[in-house]
């Protein structure tokens, strides 16, 4: 059913920012792939850092690590999960990016003889990206969500690029999407839309006519508002989509879809649509709100004011807990100012997980809550850190010494368990040395890991420097330890398990990063099925059929 000519869908943001622009992008695409198309999404990021990478969580929430080891937004999460897709680096594109590639062009005399500007140089720049990924990639429809908010300085060569893309690939083959926040006021009891207006009026400066409005409020909006915004901004009234907030992110495909947004979509730019299949999303959207036992989870970390620096963890949770048809609730551990002595904390949990993370803050509380959760046998999963401090607990358990540490946070610890590899010490002043995306990891037969994938080799994904010390195996072995998932070599540890606890997993990768709601990760479907047996909840006999496969390449 393929179709010559790619289609772009230009998603922009207008009035404030945080009101789901990459949720909604994110669910086009769901509408869209659910008509058989095939979709593939990318992200323009206004801010000068070159990736996210560098940022931190208070800045910008979760950095999303995709399978060619790109470090990006985090709404490619939302991205990967909605559409089924995994994506690549060509998919994340930053000003920083496009002004260091222009530079380069410019020192290597690209442009002899011209004077180097933002139109064209950096709009061509802009433009060849967004091209490169409909190039690279079998995809019918490219969507393109602009970062940052109509009206900002930052994004302006980006709506410039958009706004010259409309000739470049003919009018029929582009679509305009703004995303507002229609606000509620009680004075006047009514919904407002002036700014909305104004929103539009900038992004009509700009040179951009949308072709749909998607309006954002916390309920419904009448005809009364949306007609209105109809004629003030020259839309048509069937395309002023009014999408409220929703119990669960999961819900948002099923009211874009309502609201006959892809209808009219697939209308406007000619799309060789088939019917829509949205049935798994509608079984998905009726688990959630069919749960009614519930287990209770803690996640403890540094950023527990800041959930979006968790985003993929809480997510990977939650598909895992729907595919068993129960509820979740997250209790935020602050490992900052736990109290070891204080195991109230911990109180009525059903498992508990220790994220991923940088730096010493907290530290010290992530292995305090290994230890709660490895001598009182509630369920824990630790991803990446929550295993190098997991390793790090039981070190100094088992050698009888406070001192065993990762030369993360001590690099005179005397028992470095958790340390860099011989060859990245060399390296370490030159940057470069993170294990980034996609690694296989060994299962060895037998083992709780192993049993969860039921799969000889896996593929995850990494962000982490620092690695299990092999001279600390045996010592670990001795007391309790199972190394469960090595790298082919046996090298390098992946995953270590305890074998006399219910459930005590954690791995040096990052499962989080490929769960998708349709197809929950193995490691959190087995830890949530072992937090439904602390809790006394018992297991559907029977998962869905769509939802479990092993999370391979
Ligand atoms: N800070 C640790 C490392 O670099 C763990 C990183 C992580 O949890 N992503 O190895």
């Amino acid at each position: 059913m393929g179709h010559p000519v790619t289609k772009f869908i230009f998603v922009t943001g207008g009035v404030v920012s945080g009101v789901g622009k990459g949720i909604t992008a994110a669910s086009l695409g769901t509408i869209l792939t659910a008509r058989g198309l095939r979709v593939t999404l990318q992200k323009l990021d206004p801010y000068i850092n070159i990736d996210p990478g560098t940022m931190s969580p208070y800045q910008h929430g979760e950095v999303f690590v995709l399978d060619d080891g790109a470090e990006t937004d985090l709404d490619l999460g939302h991205y990967e999960r909605f559409v089924d897709v995994n994506l690549t680096r060509a998919s994340n594109v930053t000003t920083g990016k496009i002004y260091s590639e222009v530079i380069t062009k410019e020192r290597r005399g690209d442009y002899l003889g011209a004077t180097v500007q933002v139109i064209p140089h950096i709009t061509n720049e802009i433009k060849e990206r967004i091209r490169r990924v409909a190039e690279t990639t079998d995809a019918e429809v490219v969507i393109v969500e602009v970062g940052g908010t109509v009206g900002d300085i930052e994004s302006l060569p980006f709506l410039e690029a958009i706004r010259q893309l409309k000739n470049d690939v003919g009018r029929r083959n582009t679509f305009y999407v703004h995303i507002t926040l229609v606000p509620w006021v009680s004075g006047s009891e009514e919904y407002k839309s002036k700014p909305t207006q104004h929103s539009v009026q900038t992004l009509r400066g700009i040179g951009i006519q949308p072709d749909a409005i998607v309006c954002r409020s916390p309920q419904p909006l009448g005809a009364g508002v949306r007609d209105k915004i109809a004629l003030f901004t020259d839309v048509e009234a069937r395309a002023v989509i009014s999408v409220p907030d929703a119990r669960s992110i999961y819900e948002v495909p099923l009211l874009l879809e309502a609201s006959g947004l892809g209808r009219y979509l697939a209308e406007q730019v000619d799309l060789p649509v088939g019917p829509v299949h949205l049935e798994p999303w509608e079984r998905l959207v009726a688990r959630i709100h069919g749960a009614t036992d519930r287990i209770r989870v803690g996640i403890a970390g540094k950023y527990v004011e800041l959930p979006d620096a968790y985003l993929s963890v809480t997510e990977a949770l939650r598909h895992a807990a729907v595919a068993q048809e129960v509820g979740v609730d997250i209790r935020w551990i602050n490992t900052e100012t736990l109290d070891p002595a204080d195991e109230g904390v911990f109180a009525g949990l059903h498992g508990i997980i220790v994220p991923g993370g940088f730096g010493h803050r907290g530290i010290e509380g992530k292995i305090a809550t290994s230890r709660h959760a490895r001598r009182n046998r509630v369920p824990y999963l630790g991803l990446c850190l929550g295993m190098q401090c997991a390793c790090i607990d039981i070190a100094r358990e088992a050698i009888g010494t406070s001192d065993a540490n990762s030369t993360e946070f001590n690099a005179f610890t005397e028992h470095p368990v958790i340390d860099l590899l011989p060859e990245q010490r060399d390296i370490a002043d030159m940057g470069g040395t993170m294990r980034l995306g996609l690694y296989p990891c060994k299962l060895v037969p037998g083992t709780r890991a192993a049993r969860a994938y039921e799969e000889s080799v896996v593929y995850e994904r990494h962000r982490h420097r620092f690695e299990f010390n092999n001279r600390y195996r045996d010592r670990l072995a001795h007391a309790g330890v199972v190394f469960s998932g090595t790298s082919p070599n046996d090298r390098l540890v992946e995953i270590i398990e305890l074998r006399d606890h219910p459930f005590f997993v954690a791995s040096q990768f990052h499962p989080e990063f490929r769960s998708r709601p349709q197809r929950p990760h193995p490691l959190f479907l087995a830890l949530v099925a072992a937090c439904m047996d602390r809790a006394g909840v018992s297991i559907e006999p029977e998962l869905p059929g769509d939802a479990v496969a092993p999370a391979t390449v």
